[in-house]
């Protein structure tokens, strides 16, 4: 049996290279950061990591974790209902509640989690979910696990969302979901108005701030308190592991009702493993120190304003945004690969996105800005950027001296 089914994996994976769609992994040998280095033994600054507050290497969160190692252990070796809850689960849920202004949290092993197993345990075939084009992958697959109908509407369209929840009135409840930020674009949703019309046609809300909690928001609460709403949405969801330490780890965080139903029948809360106390003990840490100052939340808004600025006034075409991702539109997909990979030459870690990742012909690179970058940082990256941009003709030429 294997031969032909060898066969037959080995010309899909022909093909996904032949359509230029292979993924390699450049292999890290440093901590995370503003500046690792690569089995290469090349340093480059990266600009394509989650690491919004550059938490994913802090000493504190790291001090935290390794405590409680010394008093918890290293692994939990049970699913939370049997024996594997600590006081540190318990804490890490409060807080994170706290943070978000809603009534109590679930931890997951990952947001894919937290998103997967959310809505079959709510909903049924006589309910709606009504969700937006560009929702994460998790979602999507969410959704599919889950009887309820199905509804779609085109990217943080609202008057298309409108005509979704008119059809969509027949069912019994309603459940509009929505990323919090897009990853590609960077785009924020328009939650504000979402809630408008959930007031207006009798629905719930659910918000997946992976990319927003501790990004958007003056505080970096994410995009319910960027249009002062929070406490407005029934359910978010979202990760430990981006801008909150980024070791891994997710939650939903919510109505009580929501959550108490969820820990008694979410299918990855019951039936996979406890994050360890670890990564519990530096969740606690990450939240006392985001309620404590706004530091790292300020340091990113300002990095992210003054990159954005600078690219936008030396001419390169920035999708607008209010989160840390600052996609720059270049359009081809060959160009923008050749772009990231001379960028790379320069010292600069970015990705290339192209179809299908992105829609045809509106290939990009994306940069992901950071607390963790200083000054020169960003300024060598614009550099470099200004650089290869001129010599690509994305940019025009340098006018010559005299002209
Ligand atoms: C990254 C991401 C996830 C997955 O989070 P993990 O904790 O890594 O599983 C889910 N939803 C959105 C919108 C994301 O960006």
């Amino acid at each position: 049996m294997y031969t032909a089914f060898q066969n037959y994996l080995s010309n899909q994976l022909k093909e996904i290279k032949e359509a230029g769609l292979y993924k390699d992994e450049r292999i890290i040998t440093s901590p995370q950061g503003a500046e690792i280095e690569l089995d290469t033994g090349q340093k480059v600054l990266n600009f394509c990591a989650n690491n919004y507050l550059g938490l994913s290497n802090n000493p504190d969160l790291i001090e935290a974790a390794k405590s409680s190692l010394d008093d918890h252990g290293y692994g939990m070796s049970s699913v939370r209902f049997i024996c594997g809850t600590t006081d540190l689960h318990k804490e890490l849920e409060r807080k994170i509640a706290r943070f978000f202004n809603t009534e109590d949290t679930i931890l997951y092993a990952a947001c894919f989690d937290a998103n997967g197993g959310v809505f079959e345990p709510l909903l049924t075939s006589e309910d709606a979910i009504i969700s937006d084009a560009l929702n994460h992958a998790s979602i999507i697959d969410g959704v599919r696990l889950c009887k309820a109908q199905r509804y779609r509407y085109e990217n943080a369209d609202m008057e298309d969302l409108e005509t979704q929840l008119q059809l969509a009135q027949e069912q019994r409840f309603r459940l509009i979901v929505t990323d919090g930020v897009f990853s590609m674009d960077g785009n924020v949703a328009p939650v504000k108005k979402i809630v408008e019309l959930a007031n207006q046609y009798n629905a719930m809300v659910m918000v997946d701030e992976s990319h927003s909690a501790g990004v958007v928001g003056e505080t970096g609460r994410g995009v319910t308190e960027l249009y002062n709403i929070m406490g407005q949405v029934e359910i978010i969801t979202g990760t430990l592991g981006k801008a909150f330490g980024g070791a891994i780890g997710g939650f939903t965080t919510g109505k009580k009702e929501i959550v108490e139903l969820l820990r008694q029948r979410s299918r990855p809360y019951l039936f996979s493993n406890s994050i360890p106390p670890l990564v519990a003990a530096a969740g606690i840490k990450m939240v006392e120190m985001m309620t404590n100052t706004n530091e790292l939340q300020d340091k990113l808004h300002r990095n992210a304003e003054y990159f954005i600025s600078r690219m936008t006034n030396l001419g390169f075409d920035i999708k607008p945004t209010k989160s840390a991702i600052c996609a720059v539109m270049l359009y081809d997909a060959k160009l923008s690969q050749e772009f990231a990979a001379k960028l790379l030459g320069e010292g600069i870690y970015v990705i290339g996105f192209s179809y299908p990742v992105v829609p045809k012909d509106q290939a990009r690179i994306r940069v992901q800005l950071s607390a963790a970058h200083e000054k020169e940082h960003l300024d060598k990256a614009i550099k470099a950027f200004e650089k290869i941009g001129k010599g690509l003709g994305v940019l025009p030429p340098t006018p010559k001296a005299g002209f």
